[in-house]
């Protein structure tokens, strides 16, 4: 089992160790939405799976930085504006606060969430770069493309060598190629437009996550990530649009993808009409059960959404968050400290939990694996410490819900007070420390009013002629 983090590189097609670009930071990218629509299970499985990524990096004390976008310019955001009759911001605003709501419900964090309309003249002045350096030409329309033929390793991240392999789904009779592809769009009647030194239009969709992930990771990064269905065309274009402007390579280190969320054996996908939004979703079940269900699917598998699966997975949450609800009674009702034989084999079986849990980790994101661990600290904790009523092994078993989840995310509103409830034997008996000193010091008046403020807190001293114990009440 690895002890270092082994990732597995689309781009290599291998496990690798991981070792960031700089030492100490992972700065990562991941494709966002095209807000157009309600965000569905689908996006949600993308999303989740990067913020565990984050969260372990996180936890392995790397400084992460993580940016994703926000496509807010779109041909299917302008043709649903058109269709409902309303302008196109009205559509990217509502979507866009559809989208940003479910990632707080799902307890995601992104430090900064770039949107295209926010960049058009960063993006212009990429695209110039492209044409100066003779990978980009303007056609008679105003449109700027890709000259992918000019582009040596067009194919790398895919395995498409052959020209045959590259069709772009764009079938536009002014490019020099089938397979070129759009940077910018000249603007046609009715439709948003920016200025720019090819007359007026809009960027095309692939060069967004070029220009927005140097501008706030740098010309070189870590991970860039999305689902599998971006790896062709969108990545493989980005790969290019980079490399070709910026001259370093790999532009990007790593390359992670997400497998596709499936229902009855179809992607998950607006096109198909066979979403399942998170708004509906939200209203079936609560967030930390959606969450759990997803972060607990290998990144790289095939998840495949079933309203069963979902209601197993509230079964599981139901069962973490009842053993984390014993677990902290223990500590406020019972202060019996010493362990006996069993309970030292059963704090020895709460270490190898920890470790298996890290194994799992660091084998490429393991979440399957790892969550299993925690479902078994779970069981250890109904078995064996619930039972016994030990304050020590309760707050072993604790702290290391506390570390699990860290990384999970689903036992935040148990889990909260746990960190006090933890050090709180540390402190009252620091504070029963201090007032043995005051007593033999015959300082009453200060001891008598520790000990009543200690019982106002619910905390009982008992004093005998040498030393003071306490429990709570
Ligand atoms: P889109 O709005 O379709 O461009 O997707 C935004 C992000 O969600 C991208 O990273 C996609 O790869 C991901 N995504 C979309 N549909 C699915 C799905 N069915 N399963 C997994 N990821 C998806
Ligand atoms: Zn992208």
């Amino acid at each position: 089992m690895p002890i270092v983090l082994q990732v597995y590189n689309t781009l290599s097609r291998k496990i690798e160790p991981f070792e960031p670009v700089n030492s100490g930071k992972v700065l990562m990218y991941v494709c966002g939405p095209t807000v157009y629509d309600y965000s569905h299970m689908g996006h949600a499985r993308t999303y989740v799976a990067f913020d565990v990524i984050r969260r372990y990096l996180r936890l392995m004390g790397y400084d992460v930085l993580y940016v994703q976008n926000i496509t807010d310019i779109d041909d299917k955001i302008i043709s649903k504006a058109r269709n409902e009759g309303v302008d196109w911001r009205e559509i990217v605003d509502k979507y866009t606060k559809d989208y940003l709501d479910a990632l707080d419900k799902l307890n995601i964090k992104v430090d900064i969430h770039p949107r295209v309309s926010e960049h058009i003249n960063e993006i212009i002045g990429f695209i110039q770069i492209l044409i100066d350096k003779g990978f980009a030409y303007v056609a008679p329309s105003g449109s700027v493309y890709f000259n992918v033929d000019m582009f040596e390793d067009y194919g790398k991240l895919s395995g498409y060598k052959e020209k045959s392999l590259w069709d772009q789904g764009e079938y536009v009779e002014e490019k020099r190629h089938p397979y070129d592809f759009a940077l910018w769009k000249a603007a046609k009647p009715g439709e948003p437009w920016w200025e720019s030194p090819w007359g007026r239009g809009r960027p095309g969709w692939h060069i967004e996550c070029s220009v927005m992930s140097t501008k706030y990771l740098g010309k070189q990064f870590d991970i860039h990530g999305g689902g599998t269905d971006l790896i062709f065309p969108h990545h493989e274009n980005e790969i290019a649009q980079s490399e070709a402007a910026l001259g370093l390579k790999p532009w990007v280190k790593y390359w992670l993808h997400t497998g596709m969320l499936t229902i009855k054996g179809e992607k998950m996908s607006k096109s198909l009409r066979n979403i399942f939004t998170l708004r509906e979703a939200f209203k079936k079940w609560k967030p930390e059960v959606i969450r759990l269900w997803l972060a607990k699917a290998h990144y790289r598998k095939i998840l495949s959404f079933s309203e069963e699966s979902l209601y197993e997975a509230e079964k599981l949450y139901n069962k973490l968050a009842n053993a984390v609800n014993m677990l902290k009674k223990i500590i406020k009702e019972n202060i019996s400290f010493k362990l006996d034989e069993d309970q030292i084999k059963t704090l020895r079986e709460l270490s190898n939990v920890r470790k298996e849990f890290y194994n799992a980790m660091n084998d490429d994101f393991n979440t399957s694996l790892a969550f299993s661990q925690m479902v078994r600290l779970s069981t250890i904790a109904f078995k064996e410490i619930i039972p016994s009523e030990n304050y020590t092994l309760a707050v072993k078993a604790l702290q290391l819900f506390e570390e699990f989840n860290k990384i999970f995310g689903v036992l935040d509103s148990h889990l909260h007070e746990v960190g006090i409830f933890a050090n709180i034997k540390e402190l009252v008996d620091l504070i029963v420390e201090v007032r043995s000193i005051l007593r033999k010091e015959k300082r009453y008046e200060l001891t008598d009013y520790i000990r009543d403020k200690l019982n106002s807190l619910g905390i009982k001293l008992y004093d005998e002629k040498e030393k003071t114990t306490w429990r709570f009440y």
